[in-house]
């Protein structure tokens, strides 16, 4: 891969990251949000419990403390307990709401406006009910007789009628609408959250994503290609060589015509390999590569087979035209001494032809008739070209 390439699979991996940590923190974020909803949700009801308590309680002092004051002697004591009880919960639970109220880390959430209506006129709750207390546990230090039309009676009634429940309800509804308010809130950024996962998302897909697959099945064209090239020559190698032939084979039993395949084979290559050693053979496969390139039209497919040997397709060419042009490809290559290191090397090949049949059940019945048309060359004495016309037709020695 090029400069440029890695450039951009960099690139690539890193939006790909960046994407990846984006989603992360919004998928973090939404998970906190949603625990915050769960957790007001869960102090909202602990709120309205406490104060559906209070309520409940102060109503249960003003009534046991007007039962007690008109209660007989000997049943004063129960009544007495469960008053004592009634204030000792009332002043523990509002005591538990304040220091909730108050502490910093931890606390109940309470906004400016509840805290209003706990410590500030007109309601001020948390003074009434600490008078509230007050008086209740005053009015259990009175003597028994004492007790009825004390002014401490007249205040628990007094207050447990009116002021008490209207505060009460005060501090009930700022809650919810407190709770109704950062719910809302929670809600929007969840949203605004959700819709920016999504745009990350499908920024992904755009950017990381089509780029990733374009470039893999780049990369997987130019493995194809690399497949079918011979390393040595450049040119097609014989999976390369043997598609071509199958396409020029299916063209001419669809729409007629007709094709010469050719072998080419190096005479005596090992000898030219032993004498002037394994480069100087390779330099041999390239110049006759670049001869028969130059020899050939565009619309012919060439490429090496293996070895010393190459492989020809000329579509659209009668066998005596095939013919006279590897006759005058055999007499350059033997003509053109290839030079390896500065020395001359000469070279000949054979060559084997054959046209594409009609009867051929595939390409490969007309390359075995061209190979055995390049034994027949080589048998006969090699350099030379013979070419058989189609199955079952006597070979023409050219
Ligand atoms: P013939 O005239 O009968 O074709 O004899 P030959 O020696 O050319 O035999 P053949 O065509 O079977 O070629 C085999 C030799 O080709 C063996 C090896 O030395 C040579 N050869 C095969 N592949 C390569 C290659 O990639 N590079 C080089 N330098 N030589 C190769
Ligand atoms: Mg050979």
């Amino acid at each position: 891969m090029d400069q440029a390439g890695k450039q951009g699979v960099a690139r690539t991996v890193a939006v790909y990251l960046l994407a990846l940590v984006l989603i992360a923190a919004a998928a973090f974020a939404i998970h906190l949000m949603a625990d915050a909803m769960a957790a007001g949700r869960a102090e909202a009801s602990r709120v309205a419990a406490i104060n559906a308590h209070e309520r409940v309680l102060t109503q249960r002092i003003a009534s046991l403390a007007q039962t007690l004051a008109l209660a007989e002697p000997e049943r004063r004591a129960p009544a007495e307990t469960a008053l004592r009880d009634a204030v000792e919960q009332l002043d523990n639970t509002h005591q538990a709401l304040i220091d909730g109220m108050t502490r910093s880390a931890g606390g109940l959430n309470a906004s400016p406006a509840v805290r209003a209506v706990f410590l500030e006129p007109p309601h001020n709750l948390d003074g009434q009910l600490r008078r509230f207390i007050g008086a209740a546990q005053r009015f259990l230090t009175l003597p028994p007789d004492r007790r009825a039309g004390s002014a401490e009676l007249a205040a628990l009634l007094d207050d447990a009628v009116q002021p008490l429940p209207a505060a009460l309800d005060a501090a009930a509804r700022q809650w919810e609408r407190d709770d109704a308010a950062a719910a809302g809130t929670l809600r929007a950024t969840l949203t605004v959250l959700l819709a920016a996962l999504l745009a990350v998302l499908a920024a992904e897909a755009l950017f990381v994503v089509r780029p990733l697959f374009r470039r893999l099945a780049a990369a997987r064209a130019a493995l194809q290609a690399a497949a079918s090239i011979d390393p040595l020559t450049g040119c097609l190698n014989r999976r390369g060589l043997l598609d071509a032939a199958g396409r020029e084979f299916d063209r001419v039993r669809r729409y007629g015509g007709g094709a010469a395949v050719a072998v080419i084979d190096i005479d005596r290559f090992k000898a030219i390999n032993d004498t002037h050693g394994h480069a100087a053979g390779d330099e041999a496969i390239r110049a006759l590569t670049a001869t028969v390139a130059d020899t050939i039209r565009s619309t012919d497919s060439f490429g090496r087979f293996g070895g010393g040997e190459f492989f020809l397709i000329l579509p659209e060419t009668p066998l005596g035209d095939a013919q006279r042009v590897l006759d005058k490809l055999r007499l350059r290559v033997a003509e053109t001494p290839v030079m390896t290191g500065g020395v001359p090397v000469s070279m000949t090949v054979s060559i084997g032809l054959a046209t594409v049949s009609g009867y051929d059940a595939d390409v490969f019945g007309t390359i075995a008739r061209a190979e055995q048309a390049l034994h027949q060359a080589k048998s006969e004495g090699r350099n030379r070209v013979v070419g058989v016309m189609s199955a079952g037709a006597a070979p023409a020695a050219g």
